[in-house]
């Protein structure tokens, strides 16, 4: 089974099914038994570097040097030369193909990468197999990218446009939310995924679109060695797998199931039923009626002093899961948001004493005792990323430092000016604090907040890369694990899942239009793939604001294997976090505990095989046990057949 060949005859054959006719540029072709059919490539992979001569980043084709046989593949010697000093940079690109999944894989060792003249040339990264695939304007099919829960962009725009979107979100592509590692394309003659499985705190996928003279539309992987070229190089091997699909069925659903597999069988993502087998809460969180409090904060001010404005004491929050009981929802979660010091956000890395406006550590006792009475358990929502100058814990020396060597201060929320901390220096915070939250009675959930995008830290105590900023974060969690029943955060990271039983999940990218030109020029349809993924693995819910679509709320929840989530307040307050109160979302609660907790409770522990769209107003929802769920929102009805 040949892997890469460069036959002129082949390639030219292949290339005409593409309906690509530059015989000259194309030499590759990607081919093996497994594979529908074989796909062109211009190059194996180009390369960024740094001329130190020119100073400027350079783009360069890598030249294959040499192909050897290997045991399934092929070995290929790779090297990149610049002008006056000759060959700079070598490398052996490992191509195999697994003779069972017909996944083809391509392995960079690190330890046969040489850079033969560094202060000549240093390397900034390598595309690998650009363009592999591409597709020509005003084909059928698309482009998927892991942004959201899964975007697809059509091959029909007409503005050239290339975009480096990070694999694992870096802050100024924050909004785009790249959060997995995991990219395909289908057109009418191919489709496949590919995964960056080896080095992808540190990736990129090129994604281009309407590009070039032939207008191609292409997404590819790139493997970054350094993010700045005074960067040391990022060590660790490398590696793509490209992964053949059938043509049946949405390609997007078959990415999603792809992904599932790679992260159970490679990351630790667990079902539900094997988590259960260690940890039997899960079960019992992924079955609960979940849902926040909005207790308190202070009015804007950007040194945090503004005065405290209360949305529910702890006694009113009692009052509200009362009523909640009353309607009959027997067996809800909380996560309290504001019960820290001075309310959300007020003065982390601070959070005792316990909000003190909202009835102080005796209220909250009291609150958790009477739940544990009655199927209602209280956790906390917190938040090990944010400090606060007017916080007793401020630390300047505990701040994520930039290449500048300036600290960074992020955007101001109810704290004032919000210093972000490095998770190498914030663990501390948690073992100090996650203990004494437990001790409150804090047990069945926890909540972190606030990690929205993966950062360098280049402080000289705590220096950090992305892989090393990852890692914190990953033993934060796993000490909150140790803590508490359950652990849930707000965004679905991959290289954190494994450790995750709860998080958010976004259903629709209207909101994020505010903050990137991404969704207006790449986003032609947002897909549910996130949700194919992760479910019977991890509770996941959508946006609080479908509450306030009552039952069309409930039913969007139905198609995407959701469990129902509220976010209120007992009073209105305003400012940025505006809460609806029970009333407001009352006709949601009622119809998504009826749907998602009762008719399709069983639901929750059977993975989602696809989820599609088939009539302008009907969904599908097909699990692995052959069940699929119908949810019209013609009829407002919820069938499982
Ligand atoms: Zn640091």
């Amino acid at each position: 089974m040949i892997t890469f060949s460069s036959t002129a005859t082949r390639h030219n054959e292949i290339s005409q099914t593409h309906g690509r006719y530059d015989q000259n540029a194309a030499r590759f072709v990607v081919s093996s038994d497994l594979w529908s059919e074989a796909i062109s490539v211009n190059s194996v992979a180009t390369c960024r570097l740094w001329n130190h001569m020119e100073i400027r980043h350079e783009e360069h084709s890598v030249e294959v040097v040499k192909i050897r046989p290997i045991e399934n593949g092929q070995l290929l010697e790779c090297a990149v030369s610049i002008p006056f000093v000759g060959r700079v940079i070598s490398f052996q690109l490992h191509v195999t193909v697994d003779p069972i999944s017909g996944y083809l894989q391509l392995t960079l060792p690190q330890s046969e990468l040489v850079e033969w003249m560094p202060d000549a040339a240093t390397l900034m990264s390598i595309d690998i197999l650009p363009e592999m695939g591409a597709a020509s304007a005003g084909q059928d099919g698309y482009l998927f990218l892991p942004c959201f829960s899964g975007v697809l962009h059509r091959f029909d725009h007409d503005m050239a446009r290339e975009l480096r979107l990070t694999i694992y979100a870096a802050q100024p592509q924050w909004a785009m939310k790249c959060h997995f590692n995991l990219f395909g394309i289908q057109t009418l003659g191919h489709r496949f995924c590919g995964m960056v499985t080896q080095g992808d705190h540190d990736a990129e996928l090129v994604v281009r679109s309407h590009f070039g003279p032939e207008k191609t539309y292409s997404v590819h992987a790139s493997w970054v060695y350094r993010w700045d070229h005074s960067d040391a190089m990022i060590d660790g091997d490398r590696q793509l797998t490209l992964c053949p699909v059938s043509s049946d069925g949405k390609a997007y659903n078959q990415f999603a199931r792809i992904y599932r597999q790679w992260l159970r069988d490679e990351r630790g993502l667990q079902t539900l039923e094997q988590k259960a087998q260690t940890r039997p809460a899960v079960c019992d969180f992924a079955q609960t009626y979940l849902l926040k409090i909005m207790m308190g904060y202070k009015k804007p001010d950007l040194n945090g002093q503004g005065d405290y404005q209360s949305n529910t004491t702890f006694a009113q929050a009692q009052a509200i899961l009362q009523r909640m009981r009353d309607d009959g929802i027997d067996h809800i979660t909380t996560q309290m948001v504001g019960w820290n010091a001075q309310g959300h956000d007020g003065r982390y890395p601070q959070r005792f004493p316990v909000n003190e406006q909202a009835g102080g550590e005796s209220a909250m006792r009291e609150l958790i005792q009477w739940g544990a009475t009655q199927n209602v358990y209280i956790g906390v929502h917190d938040n090990f990323s944010d400090s606060y100058q007017c916080g007793d814990d401020f630390d300047m020396a505990n701040v994520i430092v930039g290449r500048d060597g300036r600290h960074w201060r992020n955007v101001p929320w109810a704290g004032g000016f919000n210093w972000r901390l490095c998770p190498l220096q914030s663990i501390k915070h948690a073992q100090r604090d996650m203990p004494r939250i437990a001790q409150l009675g804090v047990k069945a959930n926890y909540y972190m907040d606030a990690i929205g995008a993966l950062s360098t830290c280049h402080s000289d105590d705590h220096p950090a890369d992305r892989r090393a900023i990852m890692a914190g974060f990953q033993a934060i969690f796993n000490l909150a694990q140790k803590h508490f029943d359950t652990v849930s955060t707000e965004i679905a990271f991959g290289p954190y899942l494994h450790l995750m039983d709860g998080v958010y999940m976004t259903h629709g990218v209207e909101s994020a239009g505010k903050f990137t030109d991404f969704v207006e020029h790449y986003v032609d349809e947002h897909v549910p793939a996130l949700a194919v993924a992760l479910h019977n693995g991890i509770r996941y819910h959508l946006a609080h604001s479908l509450a306030l679509q009552g039952r069309r709320g409930a039913l969007m929840d139905c198609l995407w294997g959701a469990m129902p989530f509220i976010e209120i307040a007992c009073e209105h307050v305003p400012g940025v976090h505006g809460m609806p109160t029970y009333d407001d979302v009352r006709e949601y609660v009622l119809t998504s505990q009826q749907l998602c907790c009762r008719q399709l409770a069983d639901r929750v522990s059977v993975d989602i095989e696809a989820i599609e769209q088939v009539a302008d107003e009907l969904w599908h929802t097909t699990y692995a046990d052959g069940k699929v769920v119908q949810t019209d929102f013609a009829s407002g009805k919820v069938t499982v057949s």
